[in-house]
C-alpha cells in the first residue's frame, strides 16, 4: 500500500464516523514496517497501528500517520498426536484464523468465532467470548519494538494478560508491533459450552454431543442475531467493559438492584454485567440526532449515520455518569479512544 496523504478513514473502522489521517499506510512484514518507521517524510508524526478498526473510536482527525498491519499467513508451528501450535499474522482476519483451526479439528478458539478484527489486536485486550479468552490458547506472539525495529518473542506471563487486559493496553501500548500471534490448540477437544446462551442454542439444534464445529455454528448464530451489523449500524461492540468490585460492594449494590446480575470475577472478586446497569439506567435503545444505545444490547453505542464521534464519545460520558450516580459503580471504557 503506498503512503496516502490526508486519508479517509471511513473506510477502515467499523463505526462509520468521519475521521481523516495525515497520512495511511499498511505494512505486511518487519522490513515494510521498519521502512514506514524510517520514512522521512513521517518521521516526527504521531503513530497509530490499526487492525481491523472494530475496538476505535476517531473523536477528531488524526494528526499523525495510521499504520495499517496486513501482516498475512497462517503456519504450523509444531505439533504431536495431542496439541498442534499455529501462527497466524497480524493482519489475518480473526474470524478467518478461527474457521481454518475449526475445520482442521483444532479445538480451543471455536467460542471466539465472528469477533470482528484482526489477529494482531487480539492480545491488545485479551479478547474473549462465551467463556473462552485469548489467552486460554495462546502460546506466545512477536513484537517489531518501534524504538529500534527489533522483534521481541512475549511470553504468556510476559503478556500480563487479564480480564480485557494486557501489556499491550497499558505500558506496551505505542511501544510495540504485534506482528505474529501463536497459539497452541488440542487436537482431542473437549468443548466449553458452560455459557448459557451456547447451552440453549445447541438444545434447541437438538444437538447432545457437540463438536467443535457445532460450538462454532452455535456462537456465529447467537452473535448474528443478537449484535448489531457495523456494516448496517456502525458500532465498536461493547463500548464499556464489565466491572469487577469486592464481594461487599456487590451486595451493597444489590440492596439497589435486587436482581442484580453477578459472575466471580478475577482474584475473589465480583464481576457485574455492565450492559445490565445501563439498561438499568434508562438508556437501552436511547437514540438522539444520529446516535445511540443499542434496543437489544446496552453495552453497544450506536452511530444511526451522521454521528460524529465526538458526540459519541459525549454519550459514553452521560452514560457513565448516570451509571456512577444510580448505582455508585464506575465503568470503564473498553473501547480504544483517539
Ligand atoms: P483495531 O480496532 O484496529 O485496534 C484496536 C486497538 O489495538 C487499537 O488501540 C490499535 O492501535 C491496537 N492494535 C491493533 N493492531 C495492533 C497490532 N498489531 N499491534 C499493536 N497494537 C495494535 N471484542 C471481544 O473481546 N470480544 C467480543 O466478543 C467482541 N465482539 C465484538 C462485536 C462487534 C460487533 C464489534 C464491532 C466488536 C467486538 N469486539 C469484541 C471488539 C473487537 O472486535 C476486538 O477488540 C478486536 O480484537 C479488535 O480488532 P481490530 O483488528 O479491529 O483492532
Ligand atoms: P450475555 O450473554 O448477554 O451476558 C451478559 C454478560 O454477562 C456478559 O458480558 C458476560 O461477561 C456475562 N456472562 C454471561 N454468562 C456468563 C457465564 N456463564 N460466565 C461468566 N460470565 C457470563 O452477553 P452478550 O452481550 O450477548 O455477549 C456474549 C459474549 O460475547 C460475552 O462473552 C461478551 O463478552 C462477548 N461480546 C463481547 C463484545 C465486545 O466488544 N467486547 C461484544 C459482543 C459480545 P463476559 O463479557 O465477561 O463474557
Amino acid at each position: 500500500m503506498p503512503i496516502e496523504r490526508n486519508a479517509d478513514l471511513k473506510p477502515y473502522h467499523t463505526f462509520g464516523v468521519s475521521a481523516r489521517a495525515a497520512a495511511l499506510a499498511g505494512f505486511a512484514s518487519e522490513a515494510e514496517l521498519r521502512a514506514l518507521l524510517n520514512e522521512p517524510t513521517l518521521l516526527g508524526l504521531d503513530r497509530l497501528i490499526l487492525g481491523g478498526g472494530s475496538n476505535l473510536l476517531f473523536t477528531r482527525d488524526w494528526p499523525g500517520v495510521v499504520l495499517r498491519n496486513d501482516v498475512p499467513g497462517i503456519e504450523v508451528l509444531s505439533e504431536d498426536d495431542e496439541r498442534v501450535t499455529v501462527r497466524a499474522g497480524a493482519g489475518t482476519v480473526w474470524h478467518d484464523l478461527v474457521l481454518h483451526t475449526v475445520a482442521q479439528g483444532w479445538g480451543g478458539l471455536e467460542n471466539m468465532s465472528l469477533i470482528p478484527g484482526r489477529v494482531g489486536a487480539g492480545p491488545m485486550q485479551n479478547i474473549g467470548a462465551y467463556g473462552t479468552e485469548l489467552k486460554d490458547h495462546f502460546d506466545h506472539l512477536e513484537a517489531l519494538r518501534i524504538s529500534d525495529g527489533e522483534v521481541i518473542r512475549f511470553s504468556k506471563t510476559e503478556c500480563r494478560f487479564g480480564y480485557r487486559e494486557s501489556f499491550f493496553k497499558r505500558e506496551g501500548r505505542d511501544r510495540f508491533v504485534i506482528m505474529r500471534v501463536a497459539f497452541t490448540l488440542n487436537k482431542r477437544p473437549q468443548v466449553n459450552v458452560g455459557y448459557g446462551s451456547i447451552k440453549s442454542e445447541l438444545e434447541k439444534r437438538g444437538i447432545a454431543s457437540p463438536t467443535i464445529r457445532d460450538v462454532s455454528d452455535a456462537v456465529i448464530a447467537i452473535r448474528s442475531s443478537k449484535l448489531p451489523d457495523f456494516r448496517v449500524l456502525g458500532n465498536a461492540g461493547s463500548f464499556f467493559k464489565n466491572p469487577t468490585v469486592p464481594a461487599t460492594e456487590a451486595d451493597r449494590i444489590k440492596r439497589i438492584l435486587p436482581d442484580l446480575v453477578t459472575f466471580p470475577g478475577e482474584h475473589g472478586t465480583v464481576k457485574l454485567a455492565a450492559g445490565q446497569l445501563i439498561e438499568k439506567a434508562g438508556w437501552k435503545g436511547f437514540r438522539e440526532n444520529g446516535y445511540g444505545v443499542h434496543k437489544d444490547q446496552a453495552l453497544v453505542l450506536v452511530n444511526h449515520g451522521g454521528a460524529t464521534g465526538g458526540q459519541i464519545f459525549d454519550l459514553s460520558t452521560r452514560v457513565l455518569e448516570s451509571v456512577r450516580e444510580r448505582f455508585g459503580v464506575e465503568l470503564e471504557r473498553e473501547v480504544n479512544i483517539f
